[in-house]
């Protein structure tokens, strides 16, 4: 099929540099998504894979300012590790004790976390829902979870419930969120309008075969998201999806994180429709 997205520009001597810093990070799929984003805006930048062992990661920050680079995504393993290598690190990153965006301006780093209000814009602006003044119920208490139940919270859901097999980590999501998170239990499932799975179960390769909560408890009222997209549909969603709920995988969360940052960088709109594009074209590859 031929290619609807605009060529990138060709690299001069002012091309800037972004990238991700991860470990390993070949597979990631956010150079597809920054690439066709910068050839849409037609900013002269290209963005790669940069892989950065743990006991590098401060040498990949300085040699972000000294390449003056536009920025650089972070993903495991250095989200956390990164934040004692930079200049500033905003409120809500530093409130999860993670960092997911660095931005380079005028030789300062500073550190960002896109992750829960990435998921709340896919919420609004792919699904039409609002989570303010609505009860939303997460599984899972990992880094995406934390990000998540903070950024509903931020938004206005009056009900937070975090789920998640270890009690422990749960209290700890709804101590970083404050009000209005609780730690709760499946009785919560059918009061919630969202549902979101923020753990790994259903991805191909770890539980594909599982499901994070009892699907017979979804109906017709609730929105369901899946934050896996490997596969796009998970067990959860294709037994949500039967019993007439509103659906989405975790694709929507994956491109507005991107979006955020492109953004920060630019301060320009991210080009959404031509990220989708390519995202779907860099996974169906
Ligand atoms: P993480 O920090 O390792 O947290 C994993 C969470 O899942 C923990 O709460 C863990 O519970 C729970 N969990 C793991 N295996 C489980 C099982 N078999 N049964 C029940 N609970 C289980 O991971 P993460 O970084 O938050 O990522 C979670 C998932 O989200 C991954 O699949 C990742 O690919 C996906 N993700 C998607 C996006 C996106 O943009 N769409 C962004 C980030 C992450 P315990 O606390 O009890 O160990």
């Amino acid at each position: 099929m031929p290619s609807t997205s605009p060529a990138a520009p060709p690299i001069t001597g002012s091309t800037r540099l972004a990238g991700v810093i991860g470990y390993p990070v070949r597979y990631s799929l956010s150079p597809a998504l920054h690439n066709a984003a910068y050839a849409a805006m037609g900013i002269d930048a290209r963005y790669l894979a940069l892989p950065v062992e743990p006991d590098a990661v401060g040498t990949a920050v300085a040699a972000l300012v000294a390449f003056d680079a536009m920025g650089a995504s972070v993903t495991i393993p250095h989200k956390e590790a990164v934040i004692a290598h930079l200049d500033q690190v905003d409120p809500v990153a530093s409130a999860l004790r993670a960092v997911n965006c660095i931005a380079v301006d005028g030789g300062r780093t500073i550190g960002y976390n896109t992750d829960g209000d990435g998921f709340v814009r896919s919420l609004r602006a792919d699904l039409r829902f609002d989570p303010a003044g609505r009860r939303a119920l997460v599984v899972g208490a990992g880094g995406a979870a934390r990000a998540i139940v903070a950024a509903l919270a931020r938004a206005g859901a009056t009900d937070v419930v975090v789920l998640n097999r270890s009690q422990d980590r749960a209290a700890e999501v709804v101590a970083i969120a404050g009000d209005p998170a609780r730690v709760g239990s499946m009785d919560d499932v059918a009061r919630a309008d969202l549902v979101v799975n923020a753990t790994p179960v259903g991805m191909a390769g770890v539980a594909q075969d599982q499901v994070p909560l009892d699907v017979s408890l979804l109906g017709t009222q609730h929105v369901v998201v899946d934050i896996v997209y490997h596969p796009l549909q998970t067990r959860l969603l294709a037994g949500a999806n039967e019993r007439g709920a509103t659906t989405a995988n975790g694709l929507g969360m994956l491109l507005h994180q991107a979006a955020l940052q492109i953004e920060l960088w630019t301060g320009a709109a991210a080009p959404v429709p031509a990220m989708r594009a390519a995202l779907l074209a860099a996974i169906e590859h």
